[in-house]
């Protein structure tokens, strides 16, 4: 079983050593493993997705090339993408170590005696005998127990005190490049990884929607013109060719391939530094309704 609460650990020569192509494009980490640089995301309505949309979309995923699945206990769908995985595997076209699959522990089981646990759920619904990566979803506790959004009479969110020593995922896209925390990171040989890379699918439940849409930005439409690419290849092929690992999600099998191809073309110099000048500094994913929380952690400039 491998169990890793903190980030990956690039090596410093890992970058110059990237092939970045349809077959081969996992960042090697210090400890031996390696994390494929685009990852299907998995997140999606609940109550909006259909039973078995998610099972077929991993399914075409791993069909047109994607190796690395970004999932979650809460996401409530992590049993349809174990099932996609296992069912993969017994196709013979992947085995379980080409693939990367990232996990979450959900806030309201941060106290350290649930976070076993909670892990060993995610094995059991996954079907599976590993994670690669499993990651504290969000840094700011919620009252422990199997309720994941805990609520007083009032309706007020019932937060908890947990003393946090991990790193979590950061947004990162154009319109928030994350510049500093990037060149923090390649600085000590950390992966970074991108959620949110098309710029959401805005829910405007828990997604800042007076941003502009990021894929009708018409320097990247441009430039998607230019390459016969669409704006979102565009936006994804920035960040991995910075070395920033991306999980987009789609259930749209045609998405899902368009995602993926993005191995067979790149951008100038003079391209990636106009896209980083796109940047705004405004987070697509603010989850206000948790600003009061002691820990909300996007006060903090990174
Ligand atoms: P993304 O930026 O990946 O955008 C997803 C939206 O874009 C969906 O509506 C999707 O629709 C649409 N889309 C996908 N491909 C294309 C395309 N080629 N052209 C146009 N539209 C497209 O948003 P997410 O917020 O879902 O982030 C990605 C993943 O990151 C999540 O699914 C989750 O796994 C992870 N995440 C983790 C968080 C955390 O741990 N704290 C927080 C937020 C996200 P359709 O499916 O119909 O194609």
């Amino acid at each position: 079983m491998v169990f890793r609460i903190t980030p990956g650990y690039l090596k410093p020569q890992a970058l110059s050593k990237m092939y970045l192509s349809a077959a081969d494009h996992r960042i090697p980490l210090s400890d031996g493993n390696s994390i494929p640089i685009i990852g299907l995301g998995t997140f999606s309505e609940p109550k909006l997705t259909p039973k078995g949309m998610c099972v077929a979309s991993v399914k075409t995923a791993i069909d047109v090339g994607f190796r690395h699945f970004d999932g979650a206990y809460v996401y409530q769908n992590e049993h349809e993408v174990g099932e996609a995985i296992r069912e993969k595997m017994a196709e013979g076209k992947v085995r379980r170590e080409d693939i990367f699959y990232c996990g979450k522990l959900w806030t309201t089981h941060h106290d350290p005696e649930m976070v076993r646990p909670s892990l060993e759920r995610t094995l059991r619904v996954l079907q599976l005998d590993y994670v690669d990566l499993y990651i504290i979803e969000l840094p700011m506790a919620f009252k422990p127990g199997d309720e994941p959004y805990p609520k007083d009479e009032n309706g007020k969110y019932l937060y908890h005190k947990t003393n946090l020593c991990a790193t979590w995922e950061v947004e990162c896209h154009p319109y928030f490049t994350q510049s500093k925390l990037l060149k923090f990171c390649q600085q000590h040989d950390i992966v970074l990884v991108a959620y949110s890379p098309l710029g959401t699918s805005r829910n405007p439940f828990w997604v800042n929607v007076s941003s502009p849409p990021l894929l009708k930005d018409p320097l990247l439409n441009s430039l998607g013109k230019k390459y016969n690419k669409t704006a979102a290849q565009v936006v994804l092929r920035f960040n991995i060719q910075r070395g920033v690992v991306v999980i987009p999600k789609s259930f749209n099998p045609e998405r899902i391939k368009e995602n993926f191809q993005i191995f067979d073309f790149s951008l100038t110099k003079e391209e990636m530094n106009d896209i980083e000048a796109l940047n705004k500094n405004v987070r697509f994913v603010e989850m206000l309704m948790w600003c009061d929380h002691p820990e909300y952690p996007f006060h903090e400039e990174y």
